[in-house]
């Protein structure tokens, strides 16, 4: 066996997942068929509960110095073609941080290879193939073809995943027939921005702020930078485009000729990019030593998503793949794996899926929807319910065993905590992604149960201000995994925090 763990692809998914490998002690063998980092703008930035997990992780610092930005939560989101204002919110739901995806990726294969990662570039994987014992990958290196054996592999191969395929594992879904292009511009003196932000043309007159529907399609601006306009046409065409073929200046004019029935003077021209929309789910994350991460395991029918779920991904299943290697994880652990993260990609394709009906449809029944929905949205419950489904905060893991606190599954809150060290915080405790059993009440019959175990989870007592439990048992990817009533007699506790630590990290030594 050549290595333990191979991940084909060095995007976000793939990337995160080096990382989280390396700190659960297994170094992987990353393939990434392009030579060089990515220079094709995808991603503007990203969203949802992967900031929160990256804050948890310490690498926040890192992407708010790379952005130049701060890190906050966002004022707003589209919601297919519903704009959902957060602005009002004391707390508001959807975290974002406004790094390119270039920029991302340089940074997390950056923290990866300082982890210990080894990332091969110009390396393509042809196929796929494994048997009880091993998984073989066929590579076309810079110095011909070879071929790679692991106890595990991961695809972590986008949308048109060679993986996925060898592999044989359905992807169904919809491949929606439309072509979204994106260009971030400046504009020629010729064009008058007004002060209300509508555009004034030459030959074309007036086109309002945000998007306008014509016969051929939908043209759409909004400021994105001081002095740049981000610029989106969408056309019915035939989908499935390629995210990754770059788009010329002239396909992007074409395309705004077509939609608006008349040329629009560009000046500058700062990124161009093209996307399609499809709504799929890979039947199956895993597949004996194969698995699926990221957009090859689903594709959402809607922006701003998608390197929050691959990377989410890939903190869940790396501490599990990495339980396997070592030798210690319970049965069934790696195929939560597919339980969880399927369900949470289900989630996620049901509300791109509704974004879709709302911003397709073009009749007066749409339209009504449309209106009925911005009306629920005045109340700050269905805001926060829509924001906490786009960040994927909502969905909740179930966790085996007698536990029916209300936290276990959830993601575990970021508690100040007062420790007699100093003060710290549940982020402060996963830096290192070690399982953490926090004792938030000095209960000394959980400690002791949770002793055992002590070489594979790190114990910490502390008092926090508003306590949510007697006590929190949080998983590597800051799940927690079972949590102890206030006041939960001891007898019963330490049974099920003993039931608890079983089922998730295996046998006491
Ligand atoms: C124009 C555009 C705008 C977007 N905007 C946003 C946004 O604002 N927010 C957001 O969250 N998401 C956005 N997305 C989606 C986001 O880019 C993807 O969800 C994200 O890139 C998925 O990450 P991934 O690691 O799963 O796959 P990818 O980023 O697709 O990475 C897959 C990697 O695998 C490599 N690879 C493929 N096949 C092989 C092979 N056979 N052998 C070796 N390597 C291989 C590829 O070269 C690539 O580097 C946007 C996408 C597009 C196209």
């Amino acid at each position: 066996m050549d290595t333990d763990v191979i991940i084909v692809g060095a995007g976000p998914a793939g990337l995160m997942l080096a990382g989280e490998l390396c700190l659960a002690g297994v170094r992987p063998l990353v393939l990434e068929r392009q030579p060089r980092l990515r220079q094709t703008p995808k991603a503007n930035g990203f969203n949802g509960q992967i900031v929160e997990l990256m804050r948890y992780r310490g690498l926040l610092d890192l992407v708010e110095a790379a952005s130049g930005r701060p890190i906050r939560p966002a004022a707003g989101a589209p919601f297919g073609g519903v704009h959902l204002d957060f602005s009002q919110l004391a707390d508001p739901p959807l975290w974002a941080a406004p790094l390119p995806q270039p920029r991302l990726e340089r940074l997390l294969d950056e923290h990866a290879r300082e982890l210990g990662a080894g990332i091969h570039r110009g390396h393509e994987v042809a196929g796929v193939s494994q048997d009880d014992a091993m998984v073989a990958a066929n590579v076309r290196g810079p110095d011909g073809a070879y071929q790679v054996t692991a106890r595990y592999l991961v695809g972590c191969d986008g949308a048109h995943s060679r993986v996925r395929g060898t592999a044989g594992i359905p992807f169904p879904g919809t491949t929606y027939p439309e072509v979204n292009r994106l260009g971030q511009v400046t504009l020629p003196d010729s064009v008058t921005r007004l002060d209300n932000g509508d555009l004034d043309v030459p030959g074309l007159g007036r086109i309002r702020a945000g998007f306008t529907r014509t016969d051929r399609g939908v043209f759409g601006f909004g400021s994105l930078t001081a002095g740049a306009l981000l610029i989106q046409t969408t056309e019915d065409e035939p989908g499935n485009v390629d995210d990754d073929a770059p788009m010329t200046l002239t396909e992007f004019q074409d395309s705004i000729r077509r939609v608006l029935g008349a040329d629009l003077p560009l000046g500058e021209v700062i990124r161009l990019s093209r996307y399609g929309f499809q709504a799929r789910q890979a039947q199956r994350y895993r597949d004996n030593r194969i698995l699926l991460a990221g957009d090859a395991a689903h594709q959402f029918p809607a922006t701003g998503i998608g390197i929050n779920f691959g990377m989410l991904d890939a903190v869940n299943l790396a501490w599990k793949l990495a339980a396997v290697i070592s030798g210690w994880a319970p049965p069934g652990l790696l195929d939560t794996y597919h339980r969880e993260r399927h369900l949470a990609g289900a989630r996620a394709l049901l509300q791109t899926q509704a974004q879709v009906a709302l911003r397709r449809g073009d009749d007066p029944a749409a339209q009504a929807l449309g209106d009925l929905f911005l009306e629920l949205l005045a109340d700050e419950q269905p805001l926060r319910r829509m924001g906490a489904l786009i960040a994927g905060t909502d969905i909740r893991y179930p966790m085996p065993g007698p536990s029916r606190h209300a936290l276990a599954g959830t993601f575990a809150p970021d508690l100040t905590l007062h420790t007699e060290q100093g003060a710290t915080s549940v982020a402060g405790l996963m830096h290192t992604a070690r399982p953490v059993l926090l004792d938030l009440a000095d209960r000394q019959d959980l400690r002791e149960t949770a002793r055992d175990w002590r070489h594979r989870i790190d114990i910490h007592t502390a008092e926090t201000d508003h306590r949510p439990a007697d006590a929190l048992l949080i998983r590597p990817d800051a799940h927690i995994a079972w949590a102890a009533a206030i006041g939960e007699p001891a007898g019963t506790a330490a049974l099920a925090l003993r039931e608890a630590l079983s089922s998730w990290f295996g046998t006491p030594r």
